[in-house]
């Protein structure tokens, strides 16, 4: 199929191009760059010895949106472009109604004027609020805590009624949970603007010495350790995901559905220190701090609808999670040391 991907150039879009493209798909990245760098297109180059095209452009803007499909007839559209930091959304709210929820009725307006009804939904776990039961599944009720979170839910919503007026929709929501590690050439992975929010970056951070020490937010939870419990996965999985996903909703009669893609397996905040230090062989300081408002004690997946309806499953366990994400960080330190820029 021919593909677009809205932000693409991202993290996870930038994985799941390489998953899209080593299996025959082709690929059109259409991304602002408002998180991510036109130099990824380079790296995703070298992994799948293809060119991959990057349309520079905003979703919000739907004629540019119109232009990319119609010039490289689009089948599909993965819809991964949005903004995801919580503390931002809760300080700066109408930017993320503005980019996540009007970027999302703009490309909805310009895939119906293309005649394009197959998208995938970049959602997420977030959108179960505070977990009244464990694992999580699909009927689980919903709810925002915040406004990020409430984009979410606000666009998933939407997608229900469209499907529901127009049954040729063909639509996966995709709830992901807590997406890290890194592809295994070391060349693309996650390295967020600033001070990262999330616990893996950050510990990869530590490790290398660019940042002094992990605050551990709150080991009073009510779980083994104490300390807050999540549902990780390997970034690969994930595009592996959107692909078995793609696959589904092309070949079924349902105009919407929804699928958790997690391992079903929590693990603390200590556990993933105590895994990255053995792993890679580093030393990660830590020290107990406050917990983070907001924060719930657990959160994990029942991934048995996905495995159940897309035949997927995640492959890669925490060895991996933490090797790969060791790897880009020492190509990071690499690329970004003065001898390096020198030469
Ligand atoms: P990312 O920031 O690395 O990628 C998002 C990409 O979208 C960036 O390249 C950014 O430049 C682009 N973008 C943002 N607004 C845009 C706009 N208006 N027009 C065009 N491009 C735009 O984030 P990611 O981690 O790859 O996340 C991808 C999607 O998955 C997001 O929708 C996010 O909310 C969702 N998600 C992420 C996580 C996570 O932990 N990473 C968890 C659950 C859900
Ligand atoms: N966490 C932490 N220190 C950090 C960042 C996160 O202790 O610097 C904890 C956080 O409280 C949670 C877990 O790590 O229990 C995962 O947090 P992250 O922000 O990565 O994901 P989310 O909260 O969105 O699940």
């Amino acid at each position: 199929m021919r593909i677009l991907l809205t932000g693409g150039a991202g993290y996870i879009g930038s994985h799941t191009a390489v998953a899209l493209a080593a299996t025959g798909h082709e690929v059109v990245c259409f991304d602002n760059l408002s998180n991510s760098r036109a130099e990824v297109m380079d790296q995703l180059e070298t992994i799948t010895g293809q060119s991959i095209p990057l349309i520079v452009g905003d979703i919000r803007d739907r004629t540019s949106l119109e232009q990319a499909m119609q010039s490289h007839a689009i089948e599909a559209v993965i819809h991964f472009a949005g903004l995801k930091a919580v503390g931002e959304a809760v300080a700066r709210p109408l930017i993320y109604y503005d980019n996540n929820v009007r970027g999302t009725l703009s490309l909805i307006e310009a895939m119906i004027a293309c005649s394009v009804r197959t998208l995938v939904f970049s959602s997420s776990a977030t959108v179960y609020g505070e977990p009244q039961y464990l694992p999580l599944d699909e009927i689980h009720p919903t709810s925002a805590t915040n406004p990020y979170g409430r984009t979410k839910l606000m666009i998933e919503e939407m997608l229900t009624d469209i499907a529901a007026a127009d049954p040729d929709w063909r639509i996966a929501v995709l709830r992901y949970f807590n997406p890290v590690g890194a592809h295994e050439s070391g060349l693309i992975g996650e390295d967020p603007n600033g001070i990262p929010n999330n616990l893996m970056p950050f510990i990869s951070r530590v490790a290398s010495g660019r940042l002094e020490r992990l605050s551990v937010f709150g080991d009073d939870y009510d779980t083994p350790d104490g300390t807050g419990v999540r549902d990780y996965i390997h970034v690969t999985d994930l595009a592996a995901g959107h692909l078995a996903a793609l696959g589904a909703i092309s070949s079924h009669n349902e105009p919407i559905s929804t699928w958790n893609l997690g391992t079903g397996q929590g693990y603390s905040v200590l556990e993933m220190v105590r895994a990255f230090e053995r792993v890679n062989g580093v030393c990660v300081p830590y020290q107990i701090a406050d917990r983070r408002p907001g924060d719930v004690a657990s959160c994990y997946a029942s991934p048995d609808k996905a495995k159940a309806e897309l035949g997927w499953e995640a492959a890669l366990g925490l060895e991996d999670m933490c090797s790969s994400m060791w790897r880009f960080e020492r190509m990071l330190a690499t690329s970004n040391s003065p001898q390096a820029t020198a030469t």
